[in-house]
């Protein structure tokens, strides 16, 4: 089935093909309504065809698409202006196309901060263990998922990996040849699983201690997902030096960017670095307006509101079915199960009953729903996961 296209097969997606989307839901072309709690992976932060986003595209479209960073780029100075008034540490940004290109950036800031500050042999990054930032050679590298890396050739130099939430592994990991730490607030593809608030804090003051560079990817849980603009800010005094966004900030327009202090992207000067796409006109357009959007307080406390209802469902379904479901995971909107069937088999289950989920690593099913679910929603959603626990009682336990 999935070699009678001309696509490289890295996809294995299901027959289903979704032709219109209102709000939280698709629909297939003979009408079939999917509930739709993945939304392009914590993507369509305002649900599919929202006017807000979709005028702002429509009427950029009708002015111009495309000058390039070699000409002035308003849209983008005035989100670059958004972005820093609404984050402490903020004051430089770079647009890029996505959030593998946004890491990139935010590597290169930290090693070329390193080298211009005269020490050019800091140049290591340091990840976690389940970290993924993106599918490029540095990216993958960064991440240091094995899984990801086989096949393709050496790995690259400058980059330790380190077991998640192991502070002495990490005291001991870090040495002068150390750029930066690089760390999800909330890591989404390796199992939904937050760094407490305290952590964050820590390696804030670690960083400081040793003169590196605290690099934050909020590609996934950023955006007001969490119920803060950005995840890390549920922590004080935490804040980062370096941060990568892109996902949500886009709502489904292909979009990222690099922030970082004025100190860490001082040497990014002309000729540095580039992007023939990076704040496009198109894309500022769509990403003004959903910041906009997503910024405004009553907004944030409608994902706080509508997430805390979903966390309470799902601690009974995880009563009611201790056979199912291991753990609750995650922050705000960007939530799961550790589930002790096979998550895709679930997940399997749950599209044929109208509910797109997706899955993370340590077997989790994931869910990242629009930020516009109503509690409606969400009790649609556990209806349906109450069926297909029931049937997935009959599995197999997960076998890691
Ligand atoms: C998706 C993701 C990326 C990569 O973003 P792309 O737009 O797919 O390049 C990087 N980091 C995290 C945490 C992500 O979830």
């Amino acid at each position: 089935m999935a070699h009678d296209d001309n696509l490289y097969d890295c996809y294995k997606p299901p027959a289903q093909e979704f032709v219109r989307g209102e709000g939280a839901y698709l629909y297939t072309e003979n009408g079939d309504k999917y509930l739709d709690f993945i939304a392009g992976i914590s993507v369509n932060c305002l649900g599919h065809g929202n006017p807000i986003t979709v005028n702002a595209l429509k009427e950029q479209a009708d002015k111009v698409w495309h000058v390039s960073g070699m000409f002035q780029l308003t849209g983008a100075k005035q989100l670059a202006k958004k972005y820093c008034d609404a984050l402490p540490f903020a004051e430089k940004v770079f647009f890029t196309n996505s959030g593998a290109e946004a890491i990139e950036c935010a590597m290169k800031t930290a090693r070329k901060y390193h080298y211009d500050n005269g020490n050019p042999q800091r140049y290591e990054i340091i990840t976690f263990q389940g970290a993924f930032h993106g599918r490029t050679f540095a990216t993958i590298n960064a991440g240091g998922n094995p899984k990801y890396l086989k096949g393709f050739g050496p790995n690259l130099p400058g980059f330790v990996h380190l077991p998640f939430g192991d502070h002495d592994a990490l005291k001991e990991a870090i040495s002068d040849k150390t750029a930066a730490i690089l760390v999800e607030p909330v890591q989404g593809e390796g199992g939904l699983r937050p760094l407490p608030e305290v952590c964050l804090r820590s390696l804030r003051e670690l960083c400081d201690e040793e003169g590196i560079l605290l690099i934050y990817d909020e590609v996934q849980c950023g955006a007001s997902r969490t119920g803060k603009l950005f995840a890390h800010q549920w922590a004080e005094n935490a804040e980062p030096d370096i941060m990568a966004v892109a996902k949500g900030v886009g709502g489904g327009f292909p979009m990222g960017a690099c922030i970082a202090t004025k100190a860490a992207a001082a040497g990014m000067v002309p000729g540095t670095h580039g992007s023939t796409y990076g704040g496009n006109p198109l894309a500022m357009a769509v990403g003004n307006a959903v910041f906009d959007e997503i910024s405004k307080p009553e907004f944030l406390q409608h994902v706080v509101k509508v997430s805390n209802f979903l966390k309470q469902q799902f601690e009974s379904l995880k009563d009611e079915f201790p056979d199912v479901v291991d753990e609750l995971r995650g922050k705000g909107l960007l939530c799961g199960m550790k589930l002790k069937k096979p998550a895709l088999d679930v997940r399997k289950m749950a599209l044929e009953h109208g509910l797109l989920g997706g899955s993370a690593g340590d077997n989790t099913l994931r869910l990242a729903p629009a930020l516009i679910i109503t509690e409606d929603h969400v009790r649609e959603a556990v209806g349906i996961l109450r069926k297909c626990f029931k049937e997935a009682q009959s599995l197999d336990d997960f076998e890691g």
